[in-house]
């Protein structure tokens, strides 16, 4: 029997699956039968240098362009917030999740690919996860498998929000230093639609509910043009709870992820980090109760909270003022710039307020 059972080789997975191996012993679950193919804009802070290993970090091609800001498109208005630097990566996120889980592999993770979970059971001693005929136990689990999966599922934490994401790859080079982004409550309601240079791609795409490849498509004229590849997926926002007895949730099954943007990969990836503190003790002390795994809920939070209800009640903000009211803040934003140079891809609320969260 393992010690630890990962749900999902997605970034969050995988990442765990390494941080834990050294300890004990480990294997991960897969429902695909190769990593990746996850519908994503890869767009992430400089952060993603600090969290993972150097060897991962400097792939070839994992980081495909960089941008200094975002161009806000809104109510037939625009706002420019541009930092000196790099603001932002925009990574080959297929290529993240396969080395991620190459690397989990190359340090002694059991990875099952094609095995897709379909039932947990927690056991007084064990954890037993049912995947068609066969099934896995452990002394603990870990629920990576994205938005509302399996182990969510088992404990009740259903996102308050499952907004749907699209994005659509054109084969039209570009090279700006700027992501645009339309925040339109008719086309992309509780989102927004946004345009992302590639280098030598151009990604189109949205996040809201309701967003459909064909409204995307529509909105940016893409009728004609020839393009690489198109996906969706969910993306979970919100609060919900992520231990219970023997098991734990990290990433998108935990919702993760920001409330403004969707982004999940570097909270998921902190979290990650949280949880494999906690998961060491746990193995160590012999003790899977909720009153240990609690532990790990405290430790995101204190990472990621304070960011996450800023931005909760922000959305909240937004889906309720009408046009007129949401232009006038977008003037009083402009008004901010000078606050730019301070502007944190990740933590915005707390570092524009003075914190000092994040890696
Ligand atoms: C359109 C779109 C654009 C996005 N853009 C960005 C962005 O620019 N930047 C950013 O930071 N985030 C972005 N996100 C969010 C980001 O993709 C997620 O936060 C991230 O993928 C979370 O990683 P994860 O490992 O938790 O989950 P996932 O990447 O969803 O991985 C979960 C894995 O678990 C597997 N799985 C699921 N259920 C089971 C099961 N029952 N049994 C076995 N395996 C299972 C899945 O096959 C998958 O491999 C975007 C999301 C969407 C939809």
């Amino acid at each position: 029997m393992h010690d630890l059972t990962v749900i999902g080789a997605g970034p969050v997975g995988s990442y765990l699956a390494s941080l834990c191996a050294a300890r004990m012993s480990v294997q991960v679950l897969e429902r695909k039968r190769i990593p990746g193919g996850k519908a994503c804009s890869g767009l992430v802070s400089g952060r993603l240098k600090d969290i993972l290993p150097g060897h991962i970090v400097q792939t070839p091609g994992l980081i495909q362009h960089s941008v200094k800001g975002a161009r806000i498109h809104f109510l037939g208005e625009e706002l420019e917030l541009r930092k000196k630097g790099t603001a932002a990566y925009v990574i080959d996120r297929d290529l993240l999740d396969k080395r991620l889980a190459e690397h989990a592999e190359s340090l002694g993770c059991d990875m099952r690919f094609g095995t897709s979970v379909r039932h947990v059971s927690v056991k007084p001693d064990r954890i037993r996860l049912g995947a068609g005929k066969a099934s896995f136990e452990s002394k603990m689990a870990a629920g990576c498998g994205g938005a509302y999966s399996v182990a969510a599922r088992h404990i009740g934490a259903r996102p308050p929000e499952l907004l749907s994401g699209i994005v659509m790859l054109a084969e039209q080079e570009d090279r700006s230093d700027c992501v645009e982004l339309w925040y339109n409550k008719r086309k992309a309601t509780g989102g927004f639609l946004w345009r992302i240079p590639r280098g030598h791609q151009t990604e189109y795409g949205a996040m809201g509910t309701g967003v459909t490849i064909a409204g995307v498509g529509r909105f940016f004229g893409l009728g004609k043009m020839k393009l690489a590849g198109k996906a969706a997926a969910p993306i979970p926002i919100g609060l919900v709870r992520t231990y219970a007895a023997r098991l734990l949730l990290a990433g998108d099954e935990a919702c993760q992820t920001k409330p403004w943007s969707g982004g999940g990969v570097t909270y998921g990836l902190l979290a990650a980090q949280q949880a494999s503190r906690v998961i060491g003790k746990a193995v160590e002390q012999d003790d899977f109760t909720e009153a240990m795994l609690s532990k790990y809920e405290e430790g995101w939070k204190k990472i990621l909270y304070r960011d996450m209800q800023a931005g909760l009640v922000l959305r909240e903000l937004y889906k309720d003022l009408e046009g007129s009211e949401l232009s006038r803040i977008m003037h009083n934003l402009d008004s901010m710039k000078g606050l730019q140079g301070r502007m944190d891809f990740d933590f915005p609320f707390s570092r524009m307020l003075g914190g000092s969260l994040g890696a």
